[in-house]
């Protein structure tokens, strides 16, 4: 076609991306049903078109043109990246049975790699990036054997041809790929999946054929891997990998134009690599990252380029100052060929519309930008950029009034909580020193040794859901509400007791979510009611709206663990989410640094443990299961943000009288990488995830020098399986070489929520039987 390779198409704006769930996440319900076999493969691939078909329609009538490229085509049914392994044939040998002679697998098998059927494991799944959806980890060895194994991109840009329009298929590209994988087991020693490009792009290559066959003008290749600095791959060989990928795909003769996408941070050393290859454009995110200067090292190659920038948060939610959007359009034009607005990542971390929410506060949805809405700023901002200032004048003015309002509202700063901020002094982050701390609170706890206890929730079952879900709705009263809540308090307090268990819990029957929870009884949140994002495959989460400044309306917890206090002799662990886990887990405002949001959630949750402690609770526990997942991509932000979220941490418990046993947890079992910063938490006693690592964390714990409470978890509450008294004892042994009886603590690795009654009756009634059996040992050895 006439304007292949000459940087024609995606005029007037674009997307890196859109949510992929349906906007009534109908692609969510339509896998359940097929799972559970309620609809055919068929059946759900009607849906999936439709999906497909309505993104397309909807991107066109917000305003991307609809036969110049600039409407991804990024359906996945799962997840992007394992549509990538599949296509190019990365496939374990383990799901063979799925795959035909040709090497291609069935949609059967396609959800068997990504969910596991019977005793096959499924891919593992991680964090994309610094973000909370989740991707599968492929599994690549020396002998993996690449081959074209999909059409999937080619499909489905066929199919939108069908409907009329010209997308632009969204592949994760060649390097990410290889990047973001797993040695396969069995690999050598010092093998890395990155080994093999050479043996990878000839399959790439065959795609880009298949795509220019059919004459798609442009194709994106998702490379973000090239901005972040975590993962476990040597960065001169990382960029020297994507610099051979596309010097070889850029010169293949027959493909579409290559956009190279690098969305979360900025490229930095690694910007030559892409802007000096022999493609068409490059997207950048100028919303985590600056516009590149001009004298920087591959700046230069910009010239001839489309740059695709990426000025439109695609990671949050805040309506954009498209003033200040335009103003950095402006100043990479110089650097540019040509200059394409877009959003900074895909738009599928945020939710589809706001047309959506009817009980939004007008003033916070004023604020607001939503995936459709932001596809709007785009649009808008490429017609100013394009000369048609007057066109959008009146969406540029919105948006500036939008913005006033919001800075002069009266929640989004409050003068006490702002003061109180600012008079915070080193000694509010600070408790006693440790040992004094240990010796008062062994008089007054008088804990076995190798005290047990769970980490918080209790099996949330039907009648839990049921008693929450009659009270939003109105259909029981909070005296019902507060006495059936109540009844589950007391059904979990005998349970503990009749098992043995030291320090109870009150079970958090009155959660949905950890975080929505506190959200919910904080000023300064708001909950949406469809603003759906995906965490992975068909699971979605509906993060909280933090806009203003945070402050407690009152006590939130104190009469549940109250409650739950009274009725036994035995101390009740108060429960309360961390800061840094409150905003990972919410979308954070924008407008001042997340240090300032956090110290200030930090604060409530200070003044609640003040009431706990007033209400006779001696334990309060604080999860941080985020604090290493909001670690930033590039190491040099590390140190400040280690300091900024340890030292909300420390603020929120820094108010703890000494006797009151401070404990937190975290989800995780790497946290080698961080044990310095755990360490800085202060806490008494620190719960891990360590049983499907078999207790590999207790070594990181030693050398390190780690000396508080610490329980590694012996029961792996995300397997149905029940540990026998044996196997806990196991665990407990490895743990004991490392660490001294007296720092030992013995817990499931992580709330019970999830799992049956069934199952974790017998597995703590293990628990407690091994740690009595372990006792016995120890005081027999003495
Ligand atoms: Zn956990």
């Amino acid at each position: 076609m006439a304007d292949r390779h000459t940087g024609a198409g995606l005029e007037g704006g674009t997307a890196l991306g859109y949510p992929r769930i349906g906007r009534h996440r109908e692609l969510k319900k339509a896998l359940e049903q097929h799972w559970s076999g309620k609809i055919s493969a068929d059946e759900l691939g009607a849906v999936a078109q439709q999906i497909r078909a309505t993104t397309w329609q909807r991107l066109h009538e917000l305003g991307l043109e609809a036969h110049n490229a600039s409407i991804p085509s990024d359906f996945s049914y799962y997840d992007q990246v394992l549509d990538a392994a599949v296509l190019v044939g990365a496939i374990p040998p383990r799901f063979a049975q799925w795959q035909d002679a040709d090497g291609r697998l069935s949609l059967e098998g396609y959800f068997a790699v990504a969910r596991g059927v019977g005793k096959i494991a499924p891919l593992e799944m991680t964090k994309w990036f610094d973000t909370n959806y989740h991707y599968l980890v492929p599994e690549i060895g020396p002998d993996t054997e690449f081959k074209l194994s999909g059409d999937q991109p080619a499909l489905h840009f066929a199919e939108a041809l069908s409907h009329g329009f010209v997308t632009r298929p969204v592949i994760v590209g060649p390097v990410t790929l290889l990047a973001l994988a797993k040695p396969a087991e069995g690999a050598p020693e010092g093998f890395e999946p990155l080994d093999r490009l050479d043996d990878l792009l000839p399959v790439y290559a065959q795609v880009l054929a298949g795509l220019a066959e059919l004459d798609a003008p442009w194709v994106q290749l998702d490379e973000s891997a090239l901005v972040s600095e975590l993962l476990p791959v040597d960065r001169t060989k990382l960029i020297a990998a994507a610099k051979k990928a596309y010097e070889v795909l850029g010169s293949l003769e027959k493909r579409p134009q290559i956009l190279a996408q690098a969305s979360y941070a900025a490229l930095d050393d690694a910007l030559p690599a892409l802007a000096e290859a022999p493609i068409e454009g490059i997207a950048l995110d100028l919303v985590e990252g600056d516009v590149p200067t001009a004298g920087a090292p591959g700046v230069t190659g910009l010239a001839d380029k489309v740059v695709v920038a990426g000025v439109i948060d695609g990671h949050n939610i805040w309506r954009a100052d498209l003033a200040k959007a335009l103003e950095t359009l402006r100043a990479i034009e110089p650097l540019a060929g040509r200059v394409v607005p877009s959003s900074s990542t895909s738009l599928f971390h945020v939710p589809h519309t706001l047309d959506d929410e009817s009980k939004l506060p007008d003033h916070v949805r004023s604020w607001l930008a939503f995936a459709a809405e932001k596809v709007v700023e785009i649009v808008s901002l490429a017609r100013a950029l394009d000369g048609d200032q007057a066109g959008v004048a009146q969406v540029f003015a919105d948006a500036a009034e939008a913005l006033a309002t919001r800075e002069a509202h009266a929640g989004v700063h409050r003068a006490e909580v702002g003061s109180r901020v600012a008079a915070l002094t080193e000694a509010d982050f600070t408790r006693a020193p440790y040992a004094e701390r240990a010796s008062v609170q062994a008089a007054e706890l008088e804990l076995p040794l190798l005290p047990t206890t769970t980490i918080g929730s209790f099996p949330q079952t039907p009648e839990i859901r049921r008693t929450r879900s009659q009270f939003t709705k109105g259909e029981i009263t909070e005296a019902e509400y507060v006495e059936q809540i109540r009844g589950h308090i007391r059904e979990v307090i005998e349970l503990q007791e009749r098992i043995g268990l030291d320090v109870l819990v009150h079970g958090e029957a009155e959660r949905n979510d950890m975080v929505q929870y506190f959200a919910e009884n904080l000023d300064g949140f708001d909950v949406t009611e469809n603003g759906w994002v995906q965490s992975y495959g068909s699971r979605c989460t509906r993060p909280s709206i933090l806009w203003g400044d945070v402050a407690r309306r009152g006590p939130i917890t104190v009469d549940w663990s109250a409650y739950a206090q009274s009725l036994t002799t035995k101390q009740v662990k108060g429960m309360l989410t961390g800061p840094v886990t409150i905003l990972a887990w919410s979308f954070v405002r924008n407008d001042q640094p997340k240090e300032v949001t956090a110290n200030q959630v930090a604060l409530a949750l200070r003044d609640e443990i003040a009431d706990l402690e007033g209400a006779g609770i001696d334990i309060v526990q604080v999860d941080e299961p985020a604090i290493r997942e909001l670690l930033p991509l590039k190491k040099a932000d590390h140190a400040d943000y280690l300091r900024w979220s340890v030292g909300s941490f420390r603020l929120a418990t820094g108010g703890a009288k000494t006797r009151t046993q401070v404990h937190t947890h975290l989800c995780y079992s790497e946290f080698g990488q961080i044990i310095d910063a755990v360490d800085g938490l202060d806490a008494d006693v620190t719960s891990v995830e360590a049983e499907r690592s078999k207790m590999d964390i207790v070594a990181d714990i030693k050398a390190a020098g780690f000396s508080r409470g610490i329980g590694p978890g012996v029961y792996d509450i995300h397997s149905p399986r029940v540990p026998d008294v044996n196997d806990v004892e196991n665990l407990l042994d490895i743990a004991l070489e490392s660490i001294p009886a007296q720092q030992l603590w013995v817990n499931p690795d992580c709330g019970l929520k999830t799992r049956k009654y069934d199952e974790v009756v017998p597995a703590l009634t293990h628990l407690v039987e091994a740690a009595q059996a372990e006792r016995e040992r120890l005081a027999k050895a003495e």
